[in-house]
């Protein structure tokens, strides 16, 4: 598998308070990722560096093969302008803790509406493939209702079939359950597990330790802005090294 995520050296700091130290980290196309970490560890700035919605300080990113946010000129890197940023953006799907979906959209002008306004597709097109995704997600008969209309869950389904719309060469998921009740979470990670069965790249942060068992080719798990250790789901989770790991999967298991 070739890789369709190399991140280098990656730091970032707000301030004085550098956040991550130094990242590397190699997805290979059609795997699934697993971050896992305490709350400030980095992992939702990582997810943003890698869309280029954080600016990172030092290192870099590529995606499918282009450097993400910068041109190399000589041995200096310039950033892109906002067109390009966009453009590579819109390769990069990207599903938030709490949806994002626009209220006054139906589902499925939430999952037609970047394809049109990007110029991807008519907007009759646009529509017939949002149909066709929202059946992915097993919403096809909630196409019309809007998000206040629909459960937690169901929401987060159709912020998944917006961010399938411009057929991302990578999702990104920050949390994608954390806002949900506890009878929610089961058909979420279940389009996900079905995302991860037909060969999507995937970077999931998640708590979800069950989820991470079962799906991720590879579980990373990031503490105070370092990669501590990764590997296989049964090496990082079962026989962790680390004691930092050790301390945090006590807690959350
Ligand atoms: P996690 O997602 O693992 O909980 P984050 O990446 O959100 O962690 O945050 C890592 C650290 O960076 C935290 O200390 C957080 O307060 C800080 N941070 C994140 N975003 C910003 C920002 N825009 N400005 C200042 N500090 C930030
Ligand atoms: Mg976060």
């Amino acid at each position: 598998m070739t890789a369709m995520v190399e991140i280098r050296d990656v730091h970032k700091s707000f301030g004085a308070h550098e956040v991550l130290h130094g990242v590397d980290l190699t997805v290979p196309g059609g795997s699934v990722t697993v971050v896992l970490g305490p709350s400030g560890s980095g992992k939702s700035t990582l997810l943003r560096a890698i869309n280029h919605l954080e600016k990172v300080d030092r290192g870099t990113i590529t995606v499918d093969g282009e450097l993400i946010g910068y041109r190399r000129v000589g041995d200096r890197l310039n950033e892109l302008g906002e067109r390009h940023i966009l453009r590579q953006r819109a390769r990069i799907g990207f599903v938030f803790q709490s949806f994002n979906l626009f209220p006054h959209l139906t589902a499925l002008d939430n999952v037609a509406e970047a394809p049109v306004a990007t110029g991807r597709r008519g907007r009759a097109d646009a529509r017939a493939y949002a149909r066709t995704l929202l059946g992915r997600v097993g919403l096809a008969d909630r196409a019309d209702a809007y998000p206040r209309q629909l459960s937690g869950g169901q929401q987060q389904r159709v912020a998944i079939a917006r961010a399938l719309a411009l057929d991302p060469a990578l999702i990104l998921f920050d949390e994608p359950t954390s806002a949900l009740d506890p009878e929610l979470v089961g058909e979420v990670l279940d389009v996900l597990r079905a995302l991860a069965a037909a060969g999507t790249t995937m970077i999931v942060v998640t708590h979800e330790i069950g989820f991470a068992r079962e799906v991720a080719d590879t579980v990373v798990f990031l503490d105070a802005g370092r990669i501590v250790e990764q590997g296989p789901p049964e090496q990082v989770l079962d026989h962790p090294r680390h004691e930092r790991t050790k301390a945090f999967l006590s807690k959350v298991l």
